[in-house]
């Protein structure tokens, strides 16, 4: 979501024509419509457009997507919830989660439902050490908990608990002080390191940015960790699928 908000940043400063061609947010559409976009604002997963008529809020979901059309530019598609448009581009939002329009108290509600983010220069990371360390659930939870820590998705939750060698069961409790510093600061490097990838690349590789997709990942999706070799095991924790090394991760 930051690597989207740097994109969209082109909008910052411009008027924007908004519509809303699938009608869903058309009511809000019609008051972003002509307004100038004064800034754009990623906190975790969660997306803010602050525009003269408030603030669109968007969560992109599992489905969602942003598409970027550079002038001369086509009629959008049906289902397209929100265009926003200036005389260079028009950026279709299709298929969000979330897409609302918010005044300052309401994105103040969302964002401090929130935990701290690790992209974010403001974030507070002894509050993050000191919730891991006081948390019973496995540190693969943990860490999807967007109360606890927002923006850590699946792909990073595996890949930043491999790095530092724990295993994604274990309970938060058990991390020592030197493990759970050292989580936040790979959380903090691979985080950026995929904004300016613009994808998530954990293996290092001398060209990195030409590996496949399905090859760019050091234990998700992957059937051999891609550090030694093991059979990667796959579980369950916190919901969603885990995957690790079981030599470089023990239980
Ligand atoms: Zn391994």
């Amino acid at each position: 979501m930051h690597r989207l908000a740097r994109e969209l940043a082109e909008l910052r400063g411009t008027t924007v024509a908004a519509s809303s061609p699938q009608g869903r947010f058309a009511p809000e559409a019609a008051l972003v419509d002509g307004e100038v976009v004064d800034d754009v604002d990623a906190h975790g997963k969660h997306l803010f457009l602050l525009t003269g008529a408030g603030a669109v809020h968007v969560h992109l979901g599992m489905r969602g997507f942003w598409l970027r059309y550079p002038a001369p530019v086509t009629a959008p598609m049906r289902q397209v919830r929100l265009r926003l448009a200036n005389a260079d581009v028009a950026w279709d939002l299709v298929a969000p989660s979330l897409c609302e329009l918010l005044d300052d108290g309401g994105v103040r509600r969302v964002v401090e439902r929130l935990g701290p983010d690790p992209l974010r220069p403001d974030a507070d990371v002894a509050r993050v050490l000191a919730a891991w360390a006081a948390d019973r659930r496995p540190i693969g939870t943990v860490l999807l908990d967007q109360a606890v820590l927002a923006g850590v998705g699946n792909v990073f939750r595996n890949e930043a608990l491999h790095e530092v060698g724990v295993h994604p069961a274990r309970p938060a409790t058990e991390l020592d002080a030197a493990e759970r510093d050292r989580l936040w600061a790979v959380l903090v490097s691979m985080m950026s390191r995929a904004v300016d990838d613009g994808r998530i690349i954990t293996v290092e590789a001398p060209d990195r940015l030409a590996l496949p997709e399905a090859e760019s990942r050091r234990v998700y999706k992957q059937e051999r960790c891609r550090d030694c070799g093991a059979p990667v095991e796959v579980g369950q924790v916190g919901g969603r699928t885990a995957y690790h090394c079981p030599v470089e991760q023990p239980a």
